[in-house]
């Protein structure tokens, strides 16, 4: 099994009765580019259960952040979500992942596509300086079922863009796009067809979707990756075939539909 370090819960937020995220101590030693994931569990056991979490925390942050699913008979998460601040949490010692704009082709614009809690690599990247010297717009479009589901709305909006150091960088740079499945939203509909449709771009008053400069990450669920990756490849991008070869966008399994 890998290696684990115990880190402890310093605060949880509860989102709503589907999500909710915490704050961990972070080891001083433990280094990860923004947008990987690593194992997380809860200790006290003899073969304590460990899952994927992608760090949703920037690398430059003395503590880490998790945003997480509560799944009602889940393994992990029905006993994760009852954390309390001063709970230790075994957290994996190495970092690893595909969703990092080192494997991207050089790019004017990155369109961050993420559904549910695939989310969480994207707020690690959408605080990530090198991400603006590397693009000179960056979209962050989110994907959920009801609105009480866009968790970090707020964040994004308003905390991010008056950040006392990433705000100047980020002002006019990074554009939010929620869009709602389930429910009257002022951005409806799936972002594979957000995309195909050029409603996307249109909304967002941007020129439509160009293989040869935009560059893409994708987070979601098998069905989601699947579909916005036929989605991206009908208009013309490539995608990233391993790890350390770029292309002109890459992939995380956020989590497994049952
Ligand atoms: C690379 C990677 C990164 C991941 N990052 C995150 C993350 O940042 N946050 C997070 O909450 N989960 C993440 N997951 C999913 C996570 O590993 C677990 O599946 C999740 O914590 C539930 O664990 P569980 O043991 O309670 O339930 P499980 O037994 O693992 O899952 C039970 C069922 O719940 C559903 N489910 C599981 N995870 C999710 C989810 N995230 N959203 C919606 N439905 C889900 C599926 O239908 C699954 O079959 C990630 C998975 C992978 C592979």
């Amino acid at each position: 099994m890998a290696s684990f370090r115990l880190e402890r819960v310093i605060d949880i937020c509860h989102w709503n009765d589907k999500l909710f995220s915490f704050r961990t101590t972070r080891d001083p030693g433990f280094r990860f580019r923004n947008g990987q994931f690593i194992m997380l569990g809860l200790p006290g056991e003899n073969r304590p259960v460990t899952r994927a979490y992608s760090i949703a925390s920037a690398n430059h942050e003395d503590h880490m952040e998790f945003f997480s699913i509560k799944v009602e008979d889940g393994k992990l998460t029905s006993r994760l979500q009852h954390i309390a601040p001063g709970d230790e949490v075994l957290v994996s010692a190495k970092p690893v992942g595909t969703l990092v704009i080192e494997d991207l082709n050089p790019g004017k614009r990155l369109f961050l596509l993420a559904t549910g809690t695939g989310l969480a690599p994207f707020l690690s990247v959408i605080q990530d300086p090198e991400t603006y010297e590397a693009f000179e717009h960056v979209y962050l479009v989110h994907g959920v079922r009801r609105v009480q589901d866009l968790a970090y709305r707020e964040f994004i909006e308003h905390d991010l863009p008056h950040h006392e150091y990433l705000g100047e960088l980020i002002d006019g740079r990074l554009h939010y796009y929620p869009t709602v499945t389930r429910e009257p939203f002022a951005h409806q509909g799936r972002i594979p067809e957000l995309m195909l449709s050029g409603r996307l771009c249109n909304d967002l008053d941007i020129m439509p979707l160009n293989a040869k400069q935009d560059r893409a990450m994708v987070c979601g669920n098998m069905n989601m990756l699947r579909d916005t990756s036929a989605a991206l490849q009908q208009l013309g991008f490539e995608i990233s075939p391993s790890q350390g070869v770029p292309g002109d966008f890459v992939i995380e399994r956020a989590f497994v539909d049952s």
